[in-house]
């Protein structure tokens, strides 16, 4: 695909040449991330970062990678406080908030609502999150995570195995990540999920018509054997009709240091798209795992502003100038020591 100009709406877009491309491009703004160099390259431009739906990862790691390349971001977070609480449509806010600005993020609960929106906007549009549907760059941060965490053990994706666990049927960025997952060769997926929460056909459709092998599971300890990777997710309560429907899955699947120890092979990498559920009754993902050295999940946070950086380079057609308007940083960092 052309990046240029494009609307990121759906993972469907992308071959694996557009993959490479947007990695090499993260992978070259790295030192940018880690604040070893500074870039102005989109010095006067405005980013209009939409979400109206919780976020706290995307949101800003979305402004981050903005900021970081030397442009401004201007944030709506609420439907109640935009003109849609008093009736206006998906496409008259497109209109408007596309002549303020140069891109724009948006996340929105409607499936289809971003694709819609995109329609009428005069400028790129990335999508954030649409209800129950994708997660675009969530996938490719996920995708960039694996490749990373892989190759630091000696492998590649092809032919790699993957266990995602969890809300496999709300999980929006386990549908991106899987039909991603797709482009490459010869795959192994486990899907492990409580009845009732199992993947969408479609999505296991794109996996099979790949010819990548899919074994669904509904036992936690035996869906996660002999896999490179550990994938877990969320209930995604929001999507559930009532708390108390929600409340029948919760914490069904939790993975902890034992049951890892005695169900997964000893180099396996655990993710997780996050937030995880720390309260009492969910605990999908342990703290006592944070110590555990495979534990990625803050890896992949990190991922996620290069990979929003390259995505931003690419689609507003900077990538060729970054180095122009860069110098290094002089203050006091952190963050140049790559995180655990
Ligand atoms: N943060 C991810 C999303 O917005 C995963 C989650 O919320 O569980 O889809």
């Amino acid at each position: 695909m052309d990046f240029v100009g494009s609307h990121i709406i759906s993972v469907d877009q992308f071959d694996r040449g557009d993959i490479d491309r947007l990695f090499e491009v993260a992978d070259a703004l790295a030192p940018f991330a880690r604040r070893e160099r500074i870039t102005r390259v989109l010095q006067g431009a405005i980013l209009s970062n939409m979400f109206f739906e919780p976020s706290t990862r995307t949101r800003v790691s979305f402004g981050c990678a903005f900021n970081l390349l030397g442009g401004d971001v201007r944030e709506t977070t609420e439907v109640k406080s935009s003109a849609l609480a008093k009736g206006e449509s998906l496409h008259d806010t497109a209109r408007v908030l596309s002549g303020y600005s140069d891109v724009i993020v948006m996340r929105h609960p409607e499936e289809g609502s971003v694709a819609e929106f995109a329609t009428a906007s005069r400028v790129p549009v990335i999508n954030g999150g649409d209800g129950a549907n994708e997660h675009p760059s969530q996938a490719l941060l996920d995708l960039y995570t694996v490749r990373r965490e892989l190759r630091a053990r000696g492998r590649a994706i092809d032919g790699f195995r993957i266990a995602v666990v969890g809300d496999l049927r709300f999980g929006r960025a386990v549908h991106s990540l899987l039909k991603l997952l797709a482009l490459f060769d010869q795959v192994t997926v486990h899907l492990v999920s409580p009845p009732g929460l199992e993947t969408p056909d479609d999505v296991v459709a794109v996996l099979q018509d790949g010819g990548h092998a899919v074994e669904v599971y509904h036992d936690l300890g035996a869906g996660i054997h002999h896999v490179d990777i550990l994938y877990v997710t969320r209930t995604q309560e929001e999507r559930f009709a009532s708390p108390e429907e929600a409340d029948r899955y919760r914490g069904l699947f939790r993975v902890n240091q034992a049951i890892y120890t005695e169900n997964c092979e000893p180099n396996t990498v655990i993710m997780h798209p996050l937030p995880r559920d720390s309260r009492a009754q969910a605990q999908e993902l342990d703290d006592d795992l944070n110590t555990n050295p495979n534990l990625a999940i803050f890896r992949q946070t990190d991922n996620g502003v290069v990979v929003r950086m390259a995505l931003f380079a690419m689609v507003l057609d900077v990538v060729d100038q970054v180095q122009d308007h860069a110098r290094p940083v002089t203050w006091y960092t952190a963050k140049r020591t790559p995180s655990g």
